[in-house]
């Protein structure tokens, strides 16, 4: 999407956070997509990281490469990151943040103390933004808003994944 993500730079930086605070849940399915993501024109999330949460990156990378493989990848020397992956500490509502500048960020004031469904939720959710997903609304949906604990793609996280891929 080179053409979207030069209109976002001259328009600004678009950041997505995720919330401690719960939004109304209803049974929706409807697959939802952004607009932009951060996939190069490869078709490759390549990342890089200086999280110390590295474990929940991994596997959060392994439930969406275990759906659809070879785009979410470790950045090598030829292909250069294009999400850097990273914490900060902020006493604040928000738990994590994806911005379309291509930085995700892990705030430790909610992360230090999170089980580690929850940290894997949110770390597969904020790569859910990064690859182009919207928020939805599913009580099992990993794109759902919230601390909650979640280890497995939903039906409507495939589906969202499915259109936004077609945009690539
Ligand atoms: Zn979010």
């Amino acid at each position: 999407m080179a053409g979207f993500k030069s209109m976002i730079r001259t328009i600004g930086i678009i950041v997505i956070a995720l919330v401690v605070s719960l939004s109304s849940f209803n049974t929706s399915s409807e697959a939802a997509l952004l607009g932009w993501d951060l996939v190069d024109n490869n078709k490759h999330l390549d990342w890089n990281s200086d999280s110390k949460y590295i474990s929940s990156i991994n596997n959060a990378m392994k439930l969406w490469e275990n759906y659809k493989s070879g785009i979410i990848r470790p950045d090598t020397a030829a292909e250069r990151e294009d999400v850097f992956l990273t914490d900060y500490m902020q006493v604040s509502s928000t738990i994590a943040s994806t911005s379309s500048n291509g930085i995700i960020r892990f705030n430790d004031y909610h992360y230090a103390d999170m089980s580690n469904g929850e940290r894997l939720k949110t770390t597969t959710h904020e790569f859910g933004h990064a690859l182009g997903l919207a928020h939805t609304f599913g009580r099992r949906d990993i794109m759902r808003q919230g601390k909650v604990s979640i280890t497995k793609l939903s039906s409507t996280d495939k589906r969202s994944y499915d259109e936004a891929y077609l945009t690539y």
